[in-house]
Formats: C-alpha cells, structure tokens, sequence
C-alpha cells in the first residue's frame, strides 16, 4: 500500500505544496510546530531515510536547503531546524522548522491549529520567495 506521501505526490490527496521538482517535494506538514514547518520527501518511496541511495539522500538535503531558504524569507528567525523522525509516516522525509530558540521545535509538545486558508496563504508565500 502506497504510503500517503506518495498518494500526495501522485495528486491523489491533497497538500499545501511549497516547491517540487523532478525527484522531490516540499509541503506544510499538517500539524504545524511553527508556522512554515514543512516536510521535504523524495518522491521515489523508501520508509527509512537512512536506507535511500547516496544520492537520492544528498539531493534531498540540497533540495531542502533551497526550500529552507524560502522558508526563512517568509519567516524571519534563528535559522531553520532540521529533524528526522519518521515514527508516524514510513516515507522518508525531514521536517524543517523555522526557530528561535530549542524549544520551538519540541515534538512532544502541542501543535498548532491552523484554518485552511491560512495554511493556504504560507504555502503560496512560501512557493513564491
Ligand atoms: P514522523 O513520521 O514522525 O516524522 O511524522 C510525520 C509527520 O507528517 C507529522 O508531523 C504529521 O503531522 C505529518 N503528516 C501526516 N500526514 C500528513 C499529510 N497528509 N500532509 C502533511 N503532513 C502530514
């Protein structure tokens, strides 16, 4: 069964999409710790990140330095958190977490709730920086 990174990567369920191009993706995670937090995945399906191809997981983390980039155009911080986990969804992906201090990207702690058209309106800021 597909994982649900690869069904919104074949546009069969939506997603707030920040950037793409031939072998990757880059949308808001669903459960924001920050405003801008967004996940980037490689579009071919793999659950352990640590199992991709040299290559495919270089291009990943140069991918995810073009969307940081944009991410912290939009909003302005520290620098931007990078954090592997991969309990929850077995597709490789980083989260990457504009912060100013530690504790902004706290897994454990609550999340934000965010209205549709809010997440909407990061992710056009964030796809257009
Ligand atoms: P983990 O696999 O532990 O790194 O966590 C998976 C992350 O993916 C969580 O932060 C979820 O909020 C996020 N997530 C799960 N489903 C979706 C989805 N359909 N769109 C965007 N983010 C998602």
């Amino acid at each position: 069964m597909p994982s649900v990174f690869t069904r919104i990567i074949r546009g069969e369920i939506p997603c707030y999409q920040v950037a793409e191009n031939e072998h990757y993706m880059a949308f808001l995670d669903i459960n924001p710790l920050q405003k801008g937090h967004t996940l980037v995945v490689p579009k071919q399906e793999t659950d352990y990140i640590f199992d991709l191809e040299d290559k495919v997981l270089s291009g990943l983390f140069v991918f995810a330095k073009e969307v940081a980039g944009k991410i912290e155009k939009v909003f302005p911080c520290d620098r931007i958190g990078i954090t592997v986990i991969g309990l929850e969804v077995p597709h490789a992906h980083v989260h990457l977490i504009p912060i100013h201090e530690e504790k902004d990207m706290n897994f454990s702690g609550p999340k934000m709730v965010l209205s549709a058209e809010e997440m909407l309106e990061i992710a056009q800021r964030l796809s257009e920086a």
